[in-house]
């Protein structure tokens, strides 16, 4: 039996994540170590551990901070209250967040700032969900799954907004949202998609080497919304099974038996070299030739947050490159 595999592109890191990972590289080398880090910078245990390695201190907390000390914030994004505690801790802060979850943010200041009740479509307990809702606690209600729509009481029928956390699957957030309105006819929408194009180009993918392979393989953490969103998206498409992993060596080799095809791809936060590596090992199981699916093409690029930009320069001027 030929065996092959899909590869889907666009895989891997997004520009935010990209940002984020880039951020705390930096801000080792302007600072020195320990720099800390409040939750993952993004949701990947093997990024998280290379970075520990270099000196980064990851914390849930703000009061796990010492005084004085440069802390950043993750690429998921945090409450105003995180940012106000800090400056109480007189903490050195770098802001990681997202610049498309930070337009969420802004989506939901002003919504509520204009009165309106904001329906937020997540994940409950997912950090971009805690701190969006920070933004306007007393307006935004969670809808986690459509059955919620059914009970969510507001001030004003006619005046209710929804928004949506930034790595959801397309599909089911359309669904949601239909119910939404069913309920609310005057629902008004998000000024743009608050599902990033990033989050939309990984699924778009998915769902082509998903209709073309028995098995699809997507690397990834078991906490990173956006990669097991691909999951399930992949499952939903046509293929007959579709699991993730962090890394190659937890792939079951009772997965591979019976199937010729397998499609592979990765989510948002995950370093290429986990992809290779996952090549290689199927490699050994005859799974040698790789075919490139590539349904969309990506250019985003976000600058470092200006905090570091500008520390960054500095450092360049007070110690610029020699040449011999
Ligand atoms: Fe930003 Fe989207 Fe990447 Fe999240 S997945 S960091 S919102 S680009």
């Amino acid at each position: 039996m030929p065996r092959r595999i899909l590869l889907a592109t666009p895989r891997g890191y997004c520009a935010g994540v990209d940002r984020a990972v880039k951020t705390v590289e930096y801000a080792l080398q302007t600072y020195g170590a320990p720099i800390y880090v409040r939750k993952q910078i993004v949701h990947n245990v093997y990024v998280v551990q290379r970075l520990e390695t270099l000196g980064a201190v990851f914390v849930d907390t703000t009061e796990e901070v010492p005084p004085g000390a440069t802390l950043i914030f993750s690429a998921h994004g945090i409450a105003p209250a995180v940012r106000e505690e800090a400056a109480t801790f007189r903490l050195r802060t770098i802001d990681a967040t997202c610049p498309l979850v930070t337009k969420v943010h802004k989506e939901a200041a002003r919504f509520a700032a204009e009165g309106y009740d904001i329906l937020l479509i997540g994940h409950e307990g997912h950090e971009e969900v805690v701190g969006t809702m920070g933004e306007a606690p007393q307006h935004i209600h969670l809808v986690d799954g459509t059955d919620v729509a059914a009970s969510i009481q507001v001030h004003d029928p006619n005046k209710v907004a929804w928004l949506a956390q930034t790595t959801l699957s397309v599909d089911e957030t359309l669904a949601t949202v239909t119910k939404l309105r069913e309920r609310f006819p005057m629902l008004t929408d998000p000024p743009s998609d608050d599902i990033c194009y990033a989050t939309q180009n990984r699924q778009t993918a998915v769902k082509e080497i998903a209709a073309r392979a028995q098995l699809v393989i997507v690397v990834g953490s078991a906490n990173s919304s956006n990669s097991v969103r691909l999951v399930e998206v992949a499952r939903e498409h046509g293929t007959a099974a579709a699991y993730l992993v962090d890394h190659a060596n937890e792939i079951d080799e009772s997965w591979l038996l019976e199937v010729s095809t397998i499609g592979v791809t990765s989510g948002a936060s995950v370093p290429e070299e986990l992809v290779q590596g996952v090549l290689v090992h199927l490699a050994k199981y005859g799974f040698e030739e790789v075919e490139d699916i590539t349904p969309v093409t990506e250019h985003m690029i976000f600058s470092l947050p200006r905090e570091l930009r500008h520390d960054l320069r500095n450092a360049t001027h007070a110690h610029p490159a020699t040449s011999e």
